[in-house]
């Protein structure tokens, strides 16, 4: 009993008993309907030609507009959907709503790919990719439209399944991006076994890649990979002109970042591919 009740007190502790716990509860609680309000909107960041500066995909970024507490970004949410079992659901989710910007953009005679970020959980749904195919189809979007982006780590686990699905996705169009790449533990070898399109370097590489010489030779590094195996390269967390110089020299010839534009609500997204880029470029 005196066991238990330590655990008990354990438990309080780190958990019902401080704010932050009770916050998580809340949100966690409030979840569902979060989703069936949609209440957790996508906002797009640019991916861009280092060379020209110009937009040429979006990425879908979750927000989730908690009608209480404002703004609350994904690090604080999907953790959350994580532990309520609701990954599917989220992770289909994302990808309807993806579609649903891609027809408005349509619409518009706007083309922009757009690449939403996918737990690797989603890619055990075995149904993930026909749902993904016959939302294209309602939406006549050509499925080439979209692309999926996975974190290095996450193919680590059941990669039998994951490359299955991958494969799939491949086969319909839609194209694989290993996100955050250098900061996962898995092998190389991944990355030919996963027969991905881009690996997006991760900006903890890029941040002071203009000081930082080992940073610099991991890029490089990733460069010659990527060469090897046919795969596009982006700069994740370009934060000004001289990285952007910098990566464009050594052959990056895409990146995203704060230096051409957060990630924004899709009306501001579409203004900001009406405009001509006035920043230097590269
Ligand atoms: P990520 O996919 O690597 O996305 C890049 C993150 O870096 C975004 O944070 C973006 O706002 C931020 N960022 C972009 N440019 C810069 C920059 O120049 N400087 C700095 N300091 N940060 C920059 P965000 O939106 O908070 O997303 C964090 C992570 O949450 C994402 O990392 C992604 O792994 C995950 N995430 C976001 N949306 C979804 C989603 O719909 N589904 C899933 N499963 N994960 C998502
Ligand atoms: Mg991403
Ligand atoms: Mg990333
Ligand atoms: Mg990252």
């Amino acid at each position: 009993a005196k066991k238990l009740r330590s655990k008990w007190a354990l438990f309080n502790k780190s958990h019902a008993n401080d704010e932050k716990g009770q916050q998580t509860l809340r949100y966690r609680s409030e979840l569902s309907e979060a989703l069936a309000e949609q209440q957790i909107k996508l906002f797009y960041q640019p991916k861009v030609n280092l060379t020209s500066g110009k937009i040429v995909a979006a990425e879908a970024l979750a927000r989730w507009q908690h009608p209480v507490d404002g703004m609350l970004p994904p690090l604080l949410f999907i953790p959350l959907i994580e532990q309520s079992g609701k990954v599917r659901e989220f992770g289909r989710y994302v990808i309807r709503h993806a579609i649903k910007q891609l027809s408005i953009w349509k619409t518009q005679g706007i083309m922009v790919p757009v690449a939403v970020n996918l737990s690797p959980y989603n890619l055990l749904d075995p149904d993930i990719v026909s749902y993904t195919q016959e939302l294209c189809e309602k939406a006549d979007i050509p499925p080439n439209m979209l692309e999926i982006e996975l974190t290095e780590t996450a193919t680590s686990l059941h990669l039998h399944t994951i490359s299955a699905s991958l494969n799939r996705f491949k086969e319909i169009g839609v194209s694989i991006s290993i996100d955050d790449f250098g900061t996962g533990m898995s092998s190389l070898a991944y990355i030919s076994n996963l027969n991905v399109d881009t690996i997006k370097i991760d900006r903890s590489f890029i941040s002071d890649i203009e000081t930082n010489s080992s940073n610099l030779s991991i890029v490089t590094s990733a460069l010659n990979l990527a060469k090897a195996f046919n795969c596009t390269v982006v700069a994740e967390g370009v934060e000004n002109l001289e990285q952007a110089t910098l990566l464009n020299k050594l052959g990056c010839h895409y990146g995203q970042g704060y230096y051409y534009s957060a990630p924004v609500p899709a009306d501001k997204f579409t203004a900001l591919l009406k405009f001509t880029p006035t920043l230097p470029v590269s």
